[in-house]
């Protein structure tokens, strides 16, 4: 439930119904809204635990959150929230385009990229270090010698670095050399991992498992954020139906709800969304005018020779005319408003 307190109630007010909560066994959250503080408390509610809180100084109305996300929720926090990654902010209206290839394959390869996407408007680099591979043959990632190359990509470029963590055990190591940790796809439920990157001060870019629902998904962002780290970012990358003529399919009715039922950004990949380069830019533009908060999208120098999803990879110069195009669709969707 939430708890409204009244404008400019005190702060031993605050507190008194803050211990009361406790006490009940409730987990206490608070929120600075606009006005007024409003309290978040996460147990099991009933109508006489309701009645009762309601009767305390302080306090304006008890709100019940019917969602079983509530943390997430919209109705636990009105303004949309903004995740600042360095100078970035995702979610506050401006389109951040997160570029790079898959992996981070080679220290030249990956500097040379990023200079590339950095040139052609990208705002935040993005390559893997650790990868996740259906196949255990296939190339694994670089690991720490990736991380360490992304780093250097970023003194040179200035543009903070998402990166996939795979497994609680290097997170502090993965969160010593990124801006951003990113839980992929098929994490998305490693309930443990999630509970981990909610002890951490770093932004979690959370992708979209390949079968989960809305609200599987938005759960996975509530034990991120029940865990301390309320620096959530959704990310939708396609989820696997019956249609196999691209790799997944691309939900783009994800954006708009997840912006009604939670406060949290949304960004979208139409790369892996797709699974093939020709589809990236049309549905980085549909996602863009579906209102998402940013794309992270592929580029590789050479897709045909690519250590892992080369066809879905943009060349430099496709990705430099896909961002053009996104930049003159942003400013006329706003000059419409
Ligand atoms: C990736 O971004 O490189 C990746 C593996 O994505 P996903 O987890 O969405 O498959
Ligand atoms: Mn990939």
């Amino acid at each position: 439930m939430i708890i409204v307190m009244e404008k400019n109630t005190p702060q031993e007010q605050i507190e008194q119904v803050s211990e009361k909560l406790k006490d009940k066994g409730f987990q206490v959250h608070l929120s600075q809204g606009v006005e007024r503080i409003i309290i978040g408390a996460i147990g099991e509610r009933s109508q006489a635990i309701m009645e009762m809180f309601e009767t305390l100084p302080g306090v304006e109305k008890i709100v019940p959150i019917v969602q079983p996300f509530k943390l997430a929720s919209r109705e636990f926090k009105h303004q949309t929230s903004v995740v600042r990654v360095g100078d970035n902010p995702i979610g506050d209206g401006k389109i951040q385009i997160i570029a790079g290839p898959c992996a981070v394959e080679s220290r030249e390869l990956f500097l040379e990229a990023a200079m590339m996407v950095k040139e052609a408007g990208a705002t935040m680099l993005r390559g893997g270090a650790f990868k996740p591979r259906t196949s255990p043959y296939s190339f694994q990632g670089l690991e720490e010698e990736g991380l360490k190359i992304l780093a250097e990509a970023r003194e040179l470029t200035g543009l903070p670095v998402v990166t996939e963590v795979m497994d609680p055990r290097i997170i502090d190591i993965v969160a010593c050399y990124a801006d951003v940790l990113q839980v992929g796809a098929r994490n998305m439920q490693n309930f443990f991992l999630l509970r981990e990157l909610g002890k951490i001060n770093k932004p979690v870019l959370l992708k979209r498992g390949p079968s989960a629902t809305i609200e599987e998904w938005i759960m996975a962002a509530e034990y991120i954020i029940s865990s301390g780290n309320s620096q959530v970012i959704m990310c939708e990358r396609g989820i696997r139906t019956f249609e196999n003529y691209t790799r997944n399919t691309l939900d783009l009715s994800a954006v708009p709800l997840i912006k009604q039922l939670t406060h949290l950004p949304i960004i979208v990949d139409p790369s892996h969304g797709t699974g093939k380069w020709k589809l990236v830019e049309p549905m980085a533009l549909a996602a863009i005018g579906a209102g998402c908060d940013g794309l992270m999208v592929e580029v590789h120098q050479n897709p045909s020779e690519a250590l892992s999803d080369g066809p879905q990879s943009l060349t430099p110069e496709n990705f430099n005319t896909m961002v053009k195009k996104i930049q003159n669709l942003k400013a006329a969707l706003e000059n419409g408003q």
